[in-house]
């Protein structure tokens, strides 16, 4: 792992926490992400309703009321991703 790249807990992706976590990645040009430990490929962090989604276990919430959309966390090659800092 380079300083250019940091792992976030999960209590970091939840609630006020994650509109934190995203603005300090912000502040040093970083965006969250996630990303496969295997062969490093990144996916965009998901939106719903303009709103970043947030982590519930395996899966991503919307959090705007009337819409509690759940997507699953992104896969590759049938493996989970992991959240991410990293230089956008
Ligand atoms: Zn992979
Ligand atoms: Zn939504």
């Amino acid at each position: 792992m380079s300083d250019k790249e940091m792992q976030v807990s999960e209590a970091d992706l939840k609630g006020v926490n994650l509109k934190e976590t995203q603005t300090k990645a912000q502040e040093s040009d970083m965006k969250l992400m996630f990303k496969c430990d295997d062969c490093s490929k990144t996916y965009d962090w998901p939106l719903c309703c303009g709103e970043s989604m947030e982590l519930e276990g395996d899966n991503l919430v919307c959090t705007v009321e009337g819409c509690g959309k759940s997507i699953p966390v992104p896969e590759c090659d049938g493996h989970k991703c992991k959240p991410f800092i990293a230089k956008s």
